[in-house]
């Protein structure tokens, strides 16, 4: 009854801890008035005060109300997370079979803060030309960036380094001799991209682009959900598709979420969409400080914005009205969280999007298994972009089968002789090279030559990588660190020689090959080191790199023209992984990669070096044939029951004894035979992880098949429940990870 709930006499509570249901908390007299839904309070939990969410109102009907403790404080005069929101949250909690107080803990900056930290925005200095006109006595530099600051009328600091290296160093002490005024502003993005001419107003659509946005611009216009994938083959224009539906989406009133896989890998991107849409955009990302986040959420949250673009964790925007969600290479796994609340952002797009009536548009140049499959399904709607923008083609592909290359010796067997004269080549002519290699470090495992014992990591079952520029070996599971033993350590034999082949590595032979040539690496090992990303991705867009080096992080997104070679050094790599998405992620890295190659006036060329030449997804990326992929893969899937035929669960159990894993993964596992052989729901396992021991835990897993389109949410919590309390006494912890992507720890 309305009249009731207008005075509610208790809450229900969502707290921010792994725990499977809200509890329900009594409103002192007198305070009624300030409960409602979405409003933070402050609870006793056992002998602690935490800060939690209100999820309902309640009349005290039941009976464990009456015991009920009060509340303590409201914390807010209006919803902190609207009704609509929360609604979203709670069913995406369920979908991930979490907590939904871990949820919100995921979802809202700073966890669910007692107090929201202070929204305090960076600040930059800009720069514009002083009134007087410099003297002729400024140093070619300094002229390079009086120039810049001209050109640009106002600039600001780091925008200025990005287009002059040192740039703002040099503005500095031009703005103390009076050249320039520099003041200083309030930053409203919190990563600074270069800004760039904007093409809006000059750039007429290609027929592809105009008829993909007809489609979506109806859709949005009519205000209901539809869901989109765009197949877009590299540089065929996907990002102006996007960039005039957001234009679509506002002039509706609507707010446009906008997702990517990296942002700090995307510089280029994150420029022209903040050169389009400035002050308008709110940018969300895992590198920001708290205070950083908490500001731009409220920028959100306020209205201030139509546009919040951000990794996956933007999902969660707290747009009042979102009427497009754009998920940006699509395909890619790191959308996939895989810490804490487990859940993959494309996916909660598309809920996000049924649930608000609003279009998702799903890009890529390589849909995903799944995003192809709710086209054949109906689901969604196909639009293809079949032609790179302009008279630019998609660059010639060759396979060169490695396994003749056995006779070479130490790193030269990587290199064939075609892939050395395609190098030689391209520089040659001036132009640049790539050489792709997914393997960080120099070596990847140290071998006994007398025994084969290969140096493992003490806490994980993996074998340690070398990493020559830190003169150590490191686990890329723990980050362990060790000094590389001169003997070994089981047969005591002073053969103990690096094997294989890691970017570090690939550097030091390149560098050594061309000696003339400016030779770079890009990897995550960069990342350690802040901004380093950028650093290298603007010297390359500069042209101050001839070879660039590195892992998958070189195939995202990036638009250098002058980039005419791609070389795949061992396309196997990502194929020997127990995982019934490996053939799919090698085409994808592979096509990814190729599309780097020839983006500017001259065609492109790549090489492919594998061991398994025949396999279908080489043969079908060399091909471009993304389609006779797709068909050799979902057959392959679907006689198997795998994803998008099926759905899946992995129950991971892990902890410090073996025993004990073993026996409470079995106890699970019988436990739930029956309730799941009823439900149509085949149990694999348990068994040891592919890597059976990680940070000095074992790991055991239990792998579920479920049928498509079954309601996870709906079914597992209830069985789960009495699961927990025995996974909990025997000292395991377990964790459900629903429609994994990660099948090996
Ligand atoms: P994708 O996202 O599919 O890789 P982009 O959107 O980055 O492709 O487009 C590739 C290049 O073509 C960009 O430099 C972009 O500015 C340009 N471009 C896009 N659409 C057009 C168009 N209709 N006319 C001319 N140039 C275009
Ligand atoms: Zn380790």
């Amino acid at each position: 009854m309305d009249t009731l709930y207008a005075l509610p006499l208790f809450v229900e509570v969502a707290v921010p801890l792994p725990i499977d249901h809200p509890f329900t908390y009594r409103v002192p007299l007198g305070q009624q008035a300030r409960a409602q839904v979405g409003v933070r309070v402050l609870v006793p939990f056992g002998r602690r005060k935490v800060t939690g969410l209100i999820t309902a109102l309640a009349d005290g009907s039941s009976l464990g109300e009456r015991e009920a403790r009060e509340v303590l404080a409201f914390l807010d005069d209006e919803p902190y997370v609207s009704p609509a929101h929360l609604a979203f949250l709670s069913a995406a909690a369920r979908e991930c079979l979490a907590p939904l107080g871990e949820m919100l803990r995921a979802a809202l900056p700073g966890g669910l803060p007692r107090r929201e930290a202070p929204a305090s925005p960076r600040t930059e200095m800009v720069y514009r030309a002083a009134d007087s006109s410099p003297d002729a006595s400024l140093t070619p530099k300094q002229r390079k960036v009086y120039a810049a600051v001209l050109g640009a009328g106002e600039i600001s600091s780091p925008d200025l380094s990005a287009l002059v290296p040192g740039g703002s160093e040099v503005a500095r002490r031009l703005a103390a001799k009076g050249i320039l005024a520099g003041s200083v502003r309030e930053k409203s993005q919190p990563l600074s991209a270069p800004r760039l001419f904007d093409a809006t107003g000059v750039l007429v659509p290609t027929s592809h682009q105009e008829a993909a946005l007809a489609r979506t611009g109806v859709a949005i216009a009519s205000g209901g959900f539809a869901a989109f994938v765009l197949h877009g083959i590299t540089g065929s224009g996907k990002t102006e598709v996007y960039l005039r539906a957001i234009e679509q989406a506002r002039l509706t009133g609507r707010q446009t979420v906008y997702l990517v896989p990296e942002i700090a890998l995307t510089p280029q991107l994150l420029g022209r969409v903040l050169t389009r849409f400035g002050e308008g955009a709110a940018v969300l990302h895992s590198g920001l400080t708290r205070a950083e986040r908490a500001f731009q959420w409220r920028r959100i949250r306020a209205g201030e914005v139509f546009l919040c673009i951000g990794a996956r964790s933007a999902v969660f925007s707290p747009f009042s009205s979102p009427g497009l969600f754009i998920v940006d290479e699509e395909h890619d796994s790191a959308y996939k969280q895989e810490e804490g609340v487990r859940y993959q952002a494309r996916d909660l797009a598309v809920m996000r999007a049924k649930m608000e009536g609003a279009v998702v548009l799903l890009g890529s140049a390589t849909p995903s298994a799944e995003s192809i499959h709710l086209v054949r399904s109906g689901e969604a709607t196909l639009l293809s972009l079949p032609e790179r923008i302009g008279t630019r083609h998609l660059p010639s592909i060759s396979v060169v089968d490695l396994k003749g290359q056995a006779a070479r010796r130490g790193a030269d067997r990587y290199f064939s002789p075609e892939l050395e004269d395609a190098v030689e080549e391209t520089l040659s002519r001036g132009e640049k090279a790539m050489l792709f290699l997914n393997r960080r470090g120099y070596a990847p495992a140290l071998t006994c030559l007398d025994c084969g014992t290969t140096v493992q990591c003490r806490n994980c079952q993996v074998s340690l990588t070398y990493h020559k520029q830190d003169g150590a070996l490191l686990c890329h599971y723990c980050s362990a660190k060790e000094v590389p033993p001169e003997r070994c350590g089981v047969c005591g034999g002073h053969k103990v020689a690096q094997v294989g082949i890691g970017t570090e590595r690939l550097v030091a032979w390149a560098a050594k090959r061309w000696k003339e040539a400016r030779v770079a690496r890009l990897d995550s090992d960069l990342g350690r080191k802040k901004g380093f990303y950028g650093e290298v991705l603007s010297r390359m867009q500069r042209g101050e790199v001839d070879i660039l080096v590195g892992t998958q992080i070189i195939a995202k997104g990036h638009d250098f023209p002058e980039v005419t070679f791609v070389g795949v050094l061992l396309a196997d790599q990502s194929l020997s992984f127990p995982d019934f998405r490996s053939a799919e992620r090698t085409f994808q890295i592979l096509t990814q990669v190729s599309g780097r190659a020839g983006r500017g006036d001259r065609p492109g060329t790549v090489i492919i070096q594998t061991l398994s030449p025949e396999h279908v997804c080489i043969r079908k990326a060399a091909e471009h044939d993304f389609h006779g992929f797709m068909e050799a893969e979902l057959a392959e899937r679907e006689s198997l029951g795998y994803p998008p035929f099926g759905r899946m669960l992995l129950l991971r159990f892990w902890g410090p004894k073996l025993e004990r894993i073993r026996e409470v993964a079995e106890s699970v596992a019988e436990a739930l035979s029956r309730p799941l052989s009823e439900a149509g729901i085949r149990l694999l396992g348990p068994a040891p992880s592919p890597i059976a021991r990680v940070k000095r835990k074992y790991r055991y897993q239990i792998l579920l098949k479920i049928p498509p389109r079954f309601s996870v949410g709906a079914f597992f919590p209830e069985i789960f429940r009495p699961l927990r309390d025995i996974v909990k006494k025997a000292g395991v912890r377990m964790e459900a990870d629903v429609d994994p992507y990660n099948l090996m720890v």
